[in-house]
């Protein structure tokens, strides 16, 4: 191996060409992709063929199905993980003056689903172990407007709900679980999905199951599953009662302002074929994480995700974070040489407060949450869905040890 390794003068492709010769696989391997079949098409085609193609049997169908599977009472099917966020933000009444914690590492949707509310998104920093919100940095944040807390289930590692729960019920918080990575995931015995007043999913391709886009709020509350209903259609009603007249079968009502956040029934089609798939997927996203575990252990300079006792991960993304002090490169160019390799290496997620609209809207600055940062600057995220083959699954391998060898110190 070279003693020079300076990368400044040399585009990495090239550099890692001249070391290693051909890169480790020939065709990009993405960090994620869904996995759509025959039968899941001819479920789709079926619905199509029918006179309902958007809200028909299949939305309920679809909802009952998740609701059932996660052990909730109530499920609403939605356009989007970003739709079901907002809707669950309207229906916990956050509205502007309303502050809700939630977490800087997340996708953006989360903080944003605050906003479009009128409230109000305040970051409490994460733990080092499971990149979860802190519950003690949740204390930290509380002011007389709090409203409601948002954890996320980041990576697909649920968060600390029961305590989050414990300081929610001392305060009466409202809980918005943002599992858009955790669906199959379990917290003590349970799946994730009936243990926050609300939890959202998200269907898109990247995630556990797909309809495309696509997404759904899982409550026990019958108030919330109610309102979530009417949000979802415009805030229609038939009629809100006011008045004894029957004022006609044509007649609707706008009774509070809504969106259209209906989801298509070829969509929930989709969905319910994909749902008989579910375990499976989970089971061949674990069984992945446990080889890369197993493959990682012994290279010094990475950090692998942890699994806490009393929960089951998901693993919605594998991410590693790279011990830059024992390495000659810094994430960019680590990630840069697993994609010169062809390794669709990725990072999630650039922390909310970074973000340029967060700056300026809310302030804030680098140095806020030295925890979050500390782990954005080392976190790469390697590819992990149940489509990987075996072969896959050890090109990745191959090509953190390449990468890792050639850099290491
Ligand atoms: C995917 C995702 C969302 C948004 O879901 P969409 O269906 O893409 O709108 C929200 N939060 C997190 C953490 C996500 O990963």
């Amino acid at each position: 191996m070279s003693a020079d390794k300076d990368s400044t003068s040399i585009g990495m492709k090239e550099k890692l060409a001249i070391e290693g010769g051909d890169p480790v696989r020939s065709d990009l391997l993405p960090y994620g992709r869904q996995w759509v079949d025959a039968d899941d098409i001819d479920a789709v085609v079926k619905v199509l063929e029918t006179d309902w193609i958007t809200t028909g049997p299949k939305v309920g169908e679809f909802e009952e199905r998740v609701a059932q599977y996660c052990g909730a009472r109530y499920a609403v099917a939605v356009s989007s993980g970003t739709a079901a966020l907002h809707a669950a933000c309207l229906v916990a009444g956050i509205s502007r003056g309303d502050e809700a914690i939630t977490t800087p590492i997340t996708f953006a949707a989360t903080a944003n689903a605050v906003v479009y509310c009128g409230g109000k998104p305040v970051l409490a920093d994460i733990r080092d172990d499971t990149l979860n919100i802190d519950p003690e940095e949740i204390k930290k944040r509380l002011s007389p407007k709090t409203k409601a807390i948002l954890p996320v289930d980041f990576g697909g590692h649920p968060a600390d709900l029961d305590e989050i729960r414990a300081i929610a019920a001392e305060r009466g918080l409202i809980v918005i679980e943002d599992a858009a990575h955790a669906l199959g995931a379990e917290y003590k015995g349970h799946k994730i999905g009936s243990l926050s007043d609300m939890t959202v999913f998200s269907f898109h391709p990247v995630k556990h199951i797909t309809t495309g886009e696509g997404g759904m709020i899982l409550t026990n509350s019958k108030e919330f599953y109610e309102k979530l209903r009417i949000l979802r259609h415009h805030g229609m009603v038939r009629d809100n009662g006011e008045s004894s007249q029957d004022k006609g079968p044509w007649y609707y009502e706008i009774d509070s302002l809504g969106y259209n956040y209906r989801l298509t029934d070829f969509q929930c089609a989709l969905g319910l074929s994909q749902m008989k798939k579910l375990d499976r997927f989970v089971q061949r996203r674990r069984e992945i994480a446990d080889k890369y575990g197993q493959a990682f252990a012994e290279i010094e300079e990475l950090v692998t995700p942890t699994e806490n006792e009393g929960v089951k991960n998901a693993y919605h993304i594998f991410v590693i974070q790279v011990k830059t002090e024992l390495l000659n490169a810094n994430r960019g160019e680590i990630l840069k040489a697993l994609r010169a390799e062809n390794i669709g290496a990725s990072v999630h997620y650039v922390p909310v407060h970074l973000h340029p609209y967060y700056r300026r809207a809310l302030g804030h600055r680098a140095g806020d949450y030295p925890r979050a940062e500390r782990y954005y600057e080392r976190a790469i995220t390697l590819p992990i869905f149940p489509k990987m083959t075996d072969k896959d699954v050890e090109d990745v391998i191959t090509a953190v040890n390449k990468v890792m060898q050639y850099y290491r110190r």
